[in-house]
């Protein structure tokens, strides 16, 4: 089968490898049909994530059908439309045992540390798929559960809420699918973004209120979106050593400020930012258990995974759809590749 791998950074192959094959009863292998291309991606290819292995067939965010089941698999069968979870974990560490196997201290991510769904097969767990409704969901849109999965963990860890003011910072995919999550949850949200076009993007899909903050003082805006409460709930998908310092400024007190981040350089803050509004700050990473939600926001209509996708591109070009993506950073909000 074809495979798209990483060899080593900048170096991106369509390369034949061998078709997975099922050795553990509860295996499933998929003939991918769909995947969407995440930022993440983009780190492994540059040589930016830390935490990837090479070679590595990419891919965390797909879709397709299954193709071959192991002899104790029950949820699903042949020819069932699935999105799958990337999340692998131990089931016995500290994190697994309390209900958080999304850090579970061994995770590995299909696509990061283990290889992922940018192939024409792979092979997962029964546990790591859900069966989407085929008349409702197209595998295009399929692809599309994990990111927004991410949106609702964040808004799980931030408690977003009817009535909350919601900031969430930064109008790439996976600021969008917060948005749409805390919309859905009945807030009322304001998103930043550099680039117009990523803004009017925002708006169209939903957002209440944006803001450039190059043109606009964020701090003015945040006060008069919530009557000079500060934010009550934060969520930064910019991700950056300074996001995060703003972030707990513009909080409200007793709000949340919740991080998306891995990058390692450290932010300037003093204890007092915490202490004083006795703000809770949480980290959220990939997300715990939340398939099933998506798939049914997917199907409820409450968010629009079709509109999120703005650009597709063959497998087999995936090279010109990474330069796509860097020369057009306000046109493109998520690429989905076909298999
Ligand atoms: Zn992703
Ligand atoms: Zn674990």
């Amino acid at each position: 089968m074809k495979a798209v791998v990483i060899n080593k950074p900048f170096e991106v192959e369509i390369k034949e490898v061998p078709k997975p094959e099922i050795h553990d009863e509860k295996d499933v292998i998929i003939k991918v049909l769909a995947g969407g291309i995440c930022g993440s991606d983009i780190g492994i290819f540059n040589g930016t994530n830390s935490l990837a292995t090479y070679p590595r067939i990419i891919g965390h965010e797909f879709a397709g059908v299954i193709e071959e089941v192991g002899t104790a698999v029950t949820n699903v069968k042949i020819g069932d439309l699935v999105a799958i979870d990337p999340v692998n974990s131990c089931g016995h560490c500290y994190a697994c045992r309390t209900g958080n196997h999304n850090v579970c201290s061994t995770v590995e991510v299909t696509g990061v540390h283990r290889d992922g769904g940018f192939a024409e097969y792979v092979k997962t767990s029964e546990k790591n798929v859900f069966k989407v409704d085929e008349s409702k969901i197209d595998p295009q849109n399929a692809a599309l559960v994990e990111p927004y999965s991410i949106g609702v963990e964040a808004n799980e860890r931030g408690r977003t809420t009817v009535g909350d003011k919601v900031l969430v910072m930064g109008s790439g995919p996976i600021g969008i699918a917060v948005m749409q999550v805390a919309k859905a949850r009945g807030a009322e949200v304001m998103m930043t973004d550099l680039l117009d076009k990523r803004l009017d993007r925002a708006l169209e899909m939903g957002a209440d209120k944006v803001v450039n903050v190059l043109k606009e003082s964020l701090s003015e805006a945040v006060q008069e979106f919530t009557n000079g409460d500060g934010a009550h709930v934060i969520i930064d998908s910019v991700c950056s050593p300074q996001s995060l310092e703003e972030a707990l400024e513009l909080a409200a007190p007793s709000g949340r400020v919740v991080t998306l981040g891995t990058g390692n350089k450290p932010s300037q803050i003093a204890q007092v930012a915490f202490t004083k509004k006795g703000l809770d700050v949480r980290g959220s990473r990939l997300s715990n258990n939340r398939f099933p939600h998506v798939i049914e926001l997917f199907e409820k209509g409450a968010v629009t995974p079709e509109k999120m996708k703005t650009h597709t591109f063959h497998f087999r070009e995936i090279e010109a759809a990474f330069e796509f993506m860097k020369e057009n950073q306000a046109d493109v909000c998520k690429v989905v590749i076909t298999f």
